[in-house]
């Protein structure tokens, strides 16, 4: 199929192998063999939901292949691949030997737009190691306050493809993508488009920063309005200048200090416009208070920034911006404050998987019990332990890394007092949060901020975030 532009037609008869049941598969399963495609599914599992998922699209005449994702069926013409199968699979490097296209589920929906008979939405797109879910949801709350019909959709759980084929019209869509999926999107082109920050991350997947960064910089191609980039984050600004862009697209920065022309930046407490503006050299425009932005974190006021920037981008006035900002409340798990007990707030950033985001969410408060570790994924803790050294009351670390977080604190501060939990039941959160307590001092915050994966403890971040609060509610409840 090359990369023609491919119309409903042209899927009748054409063999297109599905790789991966899940989230993704399923859907694109469906929607292709709805369309006339010969459609095989290839799952590596063979466990009874993936058979019993199996099943039904069987009955529909989708053919399904469990037990072996590894071999390219001889007749495929497209992969459509689930965005998180690494790319040197052996079915990729059959489908790239055999000259056949690989697609992500976000290059099918991209391709499928506009193909059921509805106007095709534009998409304002956003990526970057942290902050990406928090800012499309923001950005859907500010595009809602003005009147448009808007989702939030793509990674953050809600089907670009079901967004796209399904019965609602939408006006605009704030789509989140991870780089996986932008690996995997090479003829996406957004209207408007933000890279948030860019860090270390999932480097085992893309193999090197540079090809994890390329792939970031992928969401600015063909943009139409605005790249919107993070001033203090060169590496942002420099996939702007590599992109290839329309004609006319502008570069407009977010800063957390007093913006320059074509940016968006904070004078007094105020988060200002002054890109989007008739005269940028001279004016600038109020858009809304630091106060409207919850919570109001540093990291959080740069993720309504870059919200702002494009919903600025697609013409949205001020007074929706600071509506949309008033209305917006955070995911869980993200600095989701649980409880005070005996003047102590106990803080949930289960979602900090990282260092980039356990930086930002250290950064927050002044003085901290830290609870830390799991699966570090190829991480080092030096950068991160450095900067907050001064506000660490303590440190309570648990899970299978933890011994390099401990190393890095003994490096950089040996005076701070840590407990050390050699335990992974699941009893072991409950015990982390009875130490942390006995650590803190009144006005402390015990922060959950672990800067690692969860999976060698916990289902996922979720449980893991759901672990603490319980045990800081009966811990609360104890003392009423
Ligand atoms: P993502 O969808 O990119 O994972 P989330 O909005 O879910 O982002 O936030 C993930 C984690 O990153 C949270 O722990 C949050 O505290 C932190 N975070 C959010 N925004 C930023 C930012 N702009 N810079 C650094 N960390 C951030």
């Amino acid at each position: 199929m090359g990369s023609q532009e491919v119309s409903t037609a042209d899927w009748q008869g054409k063999h297109v192998t599905v790789a991966g049941l899940g989230v993704s598969g399923i859907p694109a399963a469906r929607a292709l063999h709805e369309r006339g495609a010969l459609v095989t599914v290839v799952n590596d599992g063979d466990d009874e939901r993936a058979r019993a998922q199996a099943a039904e699209l069987e009955a529909l005449g989708i053919t399904v292949r469990l037990g072996d994702g590894a071999t390219l069926p001889p007749s495929t013409e497209l992969v459509v691949t689930a965005p998180g199968w690494q790319p040197d699979k052996p079915l990729f490097l059959a489908a790239a030997e055999a000259g056949v296209d690989i697609w992500g589920d976000v290059e099918l929906a991209w391709r499928l737009r506009g193909t059921n008979g509805r106007e095709a939405a534009p998409w304002l797109a956003v990526t970057g190691t942290n902050g990406k879910t928090t800012t499309v949801r923001m950005l859907a709350s500010i595009l809602q306050a003005a009147g448009l019909r808007t989702a939030a959709v793509g990674n953050i759980g809600v089907s670009l493809l079901d967004a796209v084929l399904g019965e609602t019209e939408y006006d605009v869509l704030a789509v989140e993508l991870s780089s996986y999926q932008l690996h995997w999107a090479p003829s996406l082109r957004a209207h408007s488009a933000a890279v948030l920050n860019l860090a270390p991350d999932h480097l085992d997947w893309h193999g090197s920063m540079e090809a994890y960064a390329a792939d970031k910089g992928r969401v600015y191609e063909g943009n139409t309005v605005a790249c919107v980039y993070n001033a203090a984050d060169p590496a942002t600004e420099e996939l702007v200048r590599e992109a290839d862009v329309e004609e006319g697209c502008r570069a407009i920065g977010f800063t957390l200090g007093a913006p320059g022309p074509s940016q968006l930046g904070v004078v007094d407490g105020i988060l200002v416009d002054r890109a989007f503006v008739k005269n940028r050299q001279k004016q600038a425009q109020e858009l809304a208070e630091v106060s409207d932005v919850n919570p109001p974190a540093p990291h959080n006021i740069a993720n309504a920034l870059a919200a702002a920037a494009l919903a600025r981008a697609f013409g949205v006035e001020p007074a929706a911006v600071r509506d949309g900002l008033r209305n917006f409340r955070p995911d869980a798990h993200r600095i989701e404050h649980v409880a005070d007990i005996d003047g102590v707030a106990y803080v949930d950033d289960s979602k900090a998987t990282n260092t980039h985001a356990t930086e930002a969410s250290l950064a927050a408060y002044d003085s901290i019990v830290w609870i830390a570790g799991g699966l570090a994924k190829g991480a080092t803790f030096d950068e991160l332990v450095t900067g907050a050294a001064k506000r660490l009351r303590g440190v309570v670390l648990m899970g299978a890394d933890r011994a390099l977080i401990h190393e890095a604190l003994t490096r950089h501060a040996p005076e701070v007092p840590v407990v050390d939990l050699d335990r992974t039941d699941t009893g072991a959160m409950s015990e982390a949060v009875d130490h942390a307590a006995r650590l803190a001092r009144p006005g402390d915050t015990v922060l959950l901020a672990p800067a690692c994966a969860s999976m060698d403890m916990f289902t996922n971040y979720i449980k893991r975030g759901e672990a603490f609060a319980d045990a800081v509610r009966a811990r609360a409840e104890e003392s009423a």
